[in-house]
């Protein structure tokens, strides 16, 4: 096997990575569980693993070892490293749909803050309030409508470019042309991208939940875990919404800033949460809008607050009944001059992906109207009407032509 121009430790993650991927495939198969792929493709970019003691990081500039002989690799990053080069652990480059970046593991101290165990603040999450937070005085609300709205745009674009171009993707094993490539190519970009915001503004929410906590001083987060939530059928809408939700990644960044603030994080089952009053504990039907009412004691609520005060409930915590709400924003909205936004507008110079045959006469092809022109219907006036020298209506002196 040759590994170019990479070192020892940079042939043995390349390998090391192929061979995990090659028997986790192997146990999920013998398992049954579908999909499981071998690692068969050729691939021509693999992410590198370099551990301590292998590279060198000074300021913006990462040297990289590479085998003897060769020339040596210096990577310049775009921004420096917001850690002491001593802290960092390893680096990665990684690949991402044509964006390489470097990956980097740091070993942090937490932070010291006067927080108290014993305050007890639970985390609801959620679609619409990707973090709903109940503590012992006051409650936060962390609104996720720039990503709904990202997520929304994502998906009619995504759906409009497979509309389009789904009946010319060529078949298994059969080779693609150059331009079904740049079709790919485009649509790995996009969904990258749309990945970058979501993950920031995941980030975002869980920055503003941990700074919150730490204002309240609570030193503990009880997380309702929404295990299994996939594991029912929900409909194709709501199964797709649960699937690119990406709630994994927003318990994990939760999880991350919690640890480094020194905010415990406890995880307990939420059943049920959100459909119990949390002043009577009657079980209520699950309400369909935002608003909770408790039917039995007249309990009237936020409902994703009603849901974290129960968990919070489960994992100990007492929450007084009429709290202050805080609110944040989190993630960027779309702007108005989003491409996606305006896939159906006729005022478009040039076709976007997906959108309807145009019936007005300024996307029409010049051919096709030189082709109208050359009809038997009335070719001289048409000819004449271009040159500007008609004087006047060959149809009765009406319409766009009066002004001859
Ligand atoms: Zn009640």
């Amino acid at each position: 096997m040759a590994f170019g121009e990479l070192d020892t430790v940079g042939a043995r993650s390349v390998l090391r990575r192929y061979s995990s991927e090659w028997f986790e495939a192997a146990k999920r198969s013998q398992a049954g569980i579908r999909p499981a792929g071998y690692p068969r493709r050729k691939r021509a970019l693999l992410s590198v693993h370099y551990y301590h003691g292998t590279f060198g990081l000074k300021g913006q500039r990462l040297r990289i070892p590479v085998a003897r002989g060769c020339p040596p690799l210096v990577v310049a990053l775009a921004r420096p490293v917001p850690y002491p080069e001593a802290w960092v652990r390893s680096v990665t480059l990684v690949a991402v749909a044509g964006r390489l970046y470097v990956d980097v593991t740091a070993a942090l101290a937490p932070e010291v803050h006067d927080l108290d165990p014993g305050r007890i603040a639970g985390v609801d999450l959620g679609i619409i309030h990707p973090f709903a937070v109940a503590g012992p005085d006051a409650s936060l609300l962390v609104s996720g409508r720039a990503l709904r709205a990202e997520c929304h745009l994502q998906l009619s674009d995504t759906k409009a470019r497979s509309r389009k171009m789904g009946r010319k993707a060529p078949s298994r094993g059969q080779r693609g042309s150059r331009r079904w490539r740049k079709l790919r190519r485009a649509q790995a970009r996009a969904e990258a991208r749309h990945l970058r915001r979501i993950r920031q503004g995941q980030h975002e929410a869980a920055k503003a939940v941990v700074a919150w906590a730490i204002n309240q001083r609570v030193g503990t987060l009880v997380v309702g875990d929404p295990q299994g939530i996939c594991d029912k059928d929900a409909g194709r809408r709501h199964n797709l919404r649960l699937r690119r939700w990406r709630r994994t990644h927003l318990v994990a960044a939760l999880k991350d800033k919690a640890a480094m603030a020194g905010i415990a994080v406890v995880e307990v089952n939420e059943r049920a949460t959100s459909s119990t009053c949390p002043a009577c504990r009657a079980r209520v039907p699950k309400p369909s809008g935002r608003n909770f009412a408790c039917p039995r004691c007249g309990f009237v609520g936020h409902r994703d607050l009603v849901g974290a005060t129960n968990i919070a409930a489960r994992g100990g915590g007492v929450i007084c009944g009429d709290p202050r709400i805080e609110h944040r924003r989190v993630g960027t909205a779309p702007t108005r001059r989003d491409r996606r936004r305006h896939r159906h507008d006729a005022r478009r110079s040039c076709l976007a992906h997906g959108r309807r045959e145009p019936n007005g006469s300024r996307s029409r092809s010049p051919a096709r109207r030189a082709g109208e022109a050359a009809s038997p219907s009335a070719p001289h006036a048409v000819l004449s009407a271009r040159r500007g020298t008609a004087d006047r209506c060959p149809k009765g002196g009406k319409g766009k032509w009066s002004g001859h």
